[in-house]
């Protein structure tokens, strides 16, 4: 096992910058994943860790050794991809004890780590099945195997999920986390979902346009974004237009809604009168009776089955609420009048 450490590292292809300068130390043992929209430089970083793509600049650290000059097959990686790379001429046994094979292994030893592996994976039983008899999550799990077979130093996937239906993402995201929590190996998760990220990463680096924007845990990430795009990209997020009023106490008194509000204290400075952003999500908007928050109009309701979607307008502006369906919870009828609040601490400032 394994740290990873990337320096200043850069992939441009002539004009086009695909990775602009990552610094980012990914702990032994850890579950990192990069998480951005597409063409942010998500894979593009990953295969410059496994040796397909040679970096422009930079540096790649596995542990003590310098790989960045190294091939693939010299660097002790594991990596698998969204389209399952088994071989369909082989069966399950045959993919797994591909490596081995290549690595001269001796077929007794070779039977030994097949069988393990096929029990780490979930999968005993299934040593002389085909490629066409196995379904996507079984496919994946064979892409896993023959990997985990090799004992890699670290593990790389590149959105290894998203060819398969919700219900199996589902439930391969919970299977893989706690797979690779088991091995206890060091593993960078490549992905565009956020749902993925947030459950299975014990750090998320949030990505856009071939940078890192912020690397924090799930809860970090989700309850402390530290730019418009990381809150908006991750979750759902009201951002209000407000201005600032100043400093009381630890917190920041902002102007909003014909009224004052209180937020947290921002890690950077806003001068009094600035424009800026007010972040808070739907789920921590507390929508109560007239003349308890700021006043607001429901504009819209949606039924979500546990959740209750509200719209409101707020001074001109669109607020979204969600509550959780519940039966002592009444609901809000369009065009009532009634009144917004939150929690200082549930609530962002940004620069605008
Ligand atoms: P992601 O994985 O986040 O979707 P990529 O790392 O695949 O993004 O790509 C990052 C950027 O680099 C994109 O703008 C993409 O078009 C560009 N890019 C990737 N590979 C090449 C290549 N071989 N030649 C030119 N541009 C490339």
């Amino acid at each position: 096992m394994s740290d990873i450490q990337l320096r200043n590292l850069v992939k441009s292809y002539g004009e086009n910058v695909a990775v602009a300068g990552i610094d980012l130390h990914i702990q032994q043992g850890e579950f990192f994943s990069l998480l951005g929209p597409s063409g942010c430089g998500k894979s593009t970083t990953l295969r410059m860790i496994a040796g397909f793509i040679r970096p422009t600049s930079g540096q790649i650290l596995i542990g003590s050794d310098d790989v960045t000059r190294l091939p693939p097959e010299k660097r002790d990686i594991g990596i698998v991809f969204q389209n399952y790379a088994i071989f369909p001429h082989m069966s399950v046994a045959e993919n797994i004890a591909f490596g081995l094979k290549l690595r001269k292994k001796k077929p007794a030893e070779i039977d030994t780590a097949v069988a393990f592996a096929l029990k780490q994976v979930g999968l005993m039983g299934y040593e002389n099945r085909y490629q066409r008899q196995l379904s996507g999550g079984e496919q994946q799990r064979v892409a896993l195997a023959r990997v985990l077979v090799t004992h890699p130093r670290i593990l790389l996937l590149d959105e290894p999920l998203s060819a398969l239906d919700k219900a199996l993402r589902e439930e391969m995201k919970y299977w893989i986390k706690d797979l690779q929590k088991t091995l206890g190996i060091t593993t960078v998760y490549v992905t565009h979902d956020q749902d993925e990220a947030l459950t299975m990463s014990d750090r998320i680096g949030v990505m856009q346009k071939a940078r890192i924007e912020q690397v924090g845990t799930p809860q970090e990430i989700y309850e402390r974004p530290k730019t418009l795009f990381v809150t908006t990209f991750i979750g759902q997020s009201n951002v209000l237009n407000v201005t600032v009023k100043g400093r009381e106490g630890d917190r920041l008194a902002i102007e909003f809604g014909g009224g004052t509000v209180l937020t947290r204290l921002p890690a950077s400075d806003f001068a009094a009168g600035s424009a800026a952003k007010l972040v808070v999500r739907p789920e921590n908007v507390i929508i109560g009776e007239a003349g308890t928050g700021l006043p607001a109009t429901v504009v819209s309701e949606t039924y979500q089955g546990a959740l209750v979607r509200y719209r409101l307008t707020v001074s001109g502006q669109d607020v979204v609420a969600e509550r959780q369906n519940q039966s002592h919870v009444a609901r809000l009828s369009v065009g009532q009048t009634c009144a917004v609040s939150w929690d200082p601490e549930r609530s962002e400032v940004l620069v605008a």
